[in-house]
């Protein structure tokens, strides 16, 4: 065991504080990471606030977690000492079921499914803890090497909001002659729309107000609208091959659905904490589809690491030390982040 120095709540909605947690010895396959940037998720602060239902206290979030390899397990094979990786929202999987077998371990039907990074039990009966902190131990399978045309401050943020935008653009076909509408540009939002840029779509934001307007059209946008004018819905009804929400709060679904073309398909990937409710007359009348998508298996955040690395395609962040983590909390449950706060958890 090694006592790591980290940043927990300790406390549901209380403010995360420096404390220091154990971590397991590194075991046959397990490897030893030197954490040095931890970006700030929308989840963690759903989690450390609850807002999702019961959490596990004290909480060390941070699943976006870039660093480099320190020791290794003799069963190791994968990684090396002095290796760049990263560890996005799962450490383990039951590794037998038949998503797992196909690469898709974030819907692992084994008991209990995916081991997550924080705020769940592993397998070892301890809890887990997050990116939040100075060093991890992980198993081989469920780290992802980060390529060297990537620094790791604007890698990190891709371990979530990279995979969670790059799966569904994917499984959706977003590319060339496709329009994408990107709803939200936050820390998911900024990717997104330089994801589905990078893959050839035509990118439209779709953003509370305009005061974003010029950076979304630097990170590879088209064009930009204010969803609080009533107008932008009427001007593009039917116009999407895909929207991709990534709206933290809840939504009016049925004016977005109608923005969808036909055949359109309006994948949610926010993860509000109050319910949503949607008319069923808002997708039956163009065979529109209403559907939602989770991080992505260990082999596609591999491939879409590779993807931006060879696309020159890092997250904006705003560097922060570990005493601006509560503060940072605020400002992006206030929408004013641009576009991810990454810790230097060197000031742990
Ligand atoms: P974020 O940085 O806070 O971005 C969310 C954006 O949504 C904001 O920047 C804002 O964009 C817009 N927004 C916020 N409140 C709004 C409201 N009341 N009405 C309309 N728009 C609003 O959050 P994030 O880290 O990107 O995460 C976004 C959501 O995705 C969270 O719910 C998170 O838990 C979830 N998530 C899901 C997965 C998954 O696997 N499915 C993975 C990671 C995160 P504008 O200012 O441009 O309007
Ligand atoms: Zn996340
Ligand atoms: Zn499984």
């Amino acid at each position: 065991m090694t006592t790591v120095a980290a940043y927990a709540a300790p406390a549901a909605k209380a403010p995360l504080e420096r404390t220091t947690i154990e971590r397991r010895a590194v075991g046959e396959f397990d490897v030893l990471i030197d954490i040095e940037f931890a970006g700030i998720c929308h989840s963690d602060i759903h989690q450390a606030r609850e807002g999702w239902g019961t959490a596990i206290f004290p909480m060390v979030p941070g699943h976006e977690i870039a660093g480099v390899v320190s020791e290794i397990g003799p069963g190791v094979t994968k990684y090396a000492v002095g290796d760049r990786v990263g560890v996005g929202c799962m450490v383990d999987s039951c590794r037998e079921c038949d998503n797992c077998k196909a690469g898709l371990q974030q819907y692992c039907t084994g008991s209990g499914g995916p081991t997550w990074t924080y705020n769940a039990v592993g397998k070892d009966g301890q809890p887990t803890y997050g990116g939040y902190s100075q060093k991890v131990v992980v198993d081989e399978n469920y780290v992802v090497r980060i390529p060297d045309g990537l620094p790791l401050d604007v890698a990190a943020p891709l371990l979530c909001a990279g995979i969670t935008t790059y799966s569904p653009l994917k499984h959706w076909n977003a590319g060339p002659g496709k329009k994408v509408a990107v709803v939200g540009l936050g820390g998911l939002g900024h990717m997104g729309v330089k994801i589905a840029a990078a893959l050839g779509a035509e990118v439209t934001v779709l953003s509370q107000s305009l005061r974003k307007k010029d950076d979304g059209l630097k990170l590879g946008a088209t064009h930009y609208y204010a969803t609080s004018d009533p107008k932008t819905f009427e001007h593009l009804e039917g116009t999407f091959d895909i929207i991709l929400n990534t709206v933290s709060a809840p939504l009016d679904f049925d004016a977005y659905l109608s923005l969808l073309k036909t055949d359109g398909a309006m994948v949610n990937v926010g993860i509000p904490e109050e319910p949503v409710h949607i008319l069923l007359s808002s997708v039956f009348g163009n065979r529109r589809s209403l559907s939602s998508s989770g991080i992505g298996g260990i082999p596609e955040t591999q491939e879409m690491l590779d993807f931006c690395a060879e696309h020159n395609l890092g997250a904006e962040i705003e560097l922060i030390g570990a005493d601006q983590i509560n503060e940072a909390y605020e400002r992006v449950v206030n929408s004013d982040v641009r576009y991810r706060f990454v810790i230097d958890t060197a000031t742990i």
